[in-house]
């Protein structure tokens, strides 16, 4: 028969595209003040999904205040955080911890000793115990370390001890990972393979990543995006290479100077 244009396509050509998804981590006007000093003061940044954040800033200048925030473990005088686009916490509403879906790695996070390397990373998983262990050995494959899987953690090296720590992290699939200087214990020869290999397991999973450092080269290496910090404010942000080209003063410019 000779019916007109099903309705629906005239819908299609008037109808906008749906819009993007909120930002997965968003952080607006944040700030702690302690004894009379802002110590973080007005911090505002998102953090899209697949994407890793780099807070970059001199010993002090309020980086880990910042991701203690995030991470729930620390309050807020201002501001609030949203994942997802929907909030987690402002100056009166809060929730906790450990229902933030947000891991946590530093650099002086340990393993349990008493727990295999499989037991560490099924740690937090919740469920059927085939499912956590299959689970665990996933990531532990992931990070090469498919043969220490029934180890204890202390017949492992420091590097290795680190890539269990992050497949812990990231067994209980967080929405976003905060990693305070994660890597600084470690020996100088190992840093770049396992920041390479950090990296692409953190892409393969999709997981937002709050980095903290204050090695301007690992932020160079690792940042889709660098908030360069100081004195407790974000002073200059983009792209690695934008910042690293166009520093925002003198002492942007002298603190990637350093940078091979
Ligand atoms: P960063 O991680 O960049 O080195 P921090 O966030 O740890 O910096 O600290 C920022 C500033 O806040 C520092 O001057 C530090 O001494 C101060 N500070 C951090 N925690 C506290 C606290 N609980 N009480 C008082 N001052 C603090
Ligand atoms: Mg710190």
């Amino acid at each position: 028969d000779s019916s007109p244009l099903p309705a629906a396509s005239a819908a299609a050509r008037t109808t906008a595209p749906p819009p993007p998804p909120p930002p997965r981590l968003t952080v607006e006007h944040l700030a702690r003040i302690f004894d009379g000093r802002r110590v973080v003061d007005d911090v505002s940044f998102d953090v899209p999904a697949g994407e890793v954040a780099c807070l970059l800033g001199p010993s002090g200048c309020g980086k880990s205040t910042t991701l203690r925030i995030i991470a729930g473990v620390e309050m807020q005088d201002e501001g609030r955080i949203l994942v997802d686009g929907a909030l987690v916490c402002d100056t009166v509403f809060r929730i906790p911890p450990e229902r933030r879906r947000i891991g946590l790695m530093f650099q002086d996070f340990a393993l349990f000793p008493h727990l295999s390397v499989v037991q560490n990373v099924a740690f937090g998983l919740t469920g059927p115990a085939a499912a956590r262990r299959r689970r665990a050995a996933e990531l532990l494959e992931r990070v090469h370390l498919a043969h220490h899987i029934d180890s204890y953690p202390h017949a492992l090296s420091g590097g290795e001890q680190q890539r269990v720590a992050l497949a812990r992290a990231l067994a209980p699939r967080p929405r976003i990972l905060l990693m305070d200087e994660p890597f600084s214990g470690l020996d100088e020869r190992l840093r770049d393979d396992i920041r390479d290999e950090t990296l692409s397991l953190l892409k393969d999973e999709g997981t937002a990543v709050l980095l903290v450092t204050h090695e301007p080269g690992e932020a160079m290496r690792m940042a889709d995006q660098i908030l360069l910090m100081r004195g407790g404010r974000i002073v200059q942000r983009g792209a690695p290479y934008n910042i690293y080209n166009a520093p925002v003063d003198r002492a942007a410019a002298a603190f990637f100077s350093d940078v091979n």
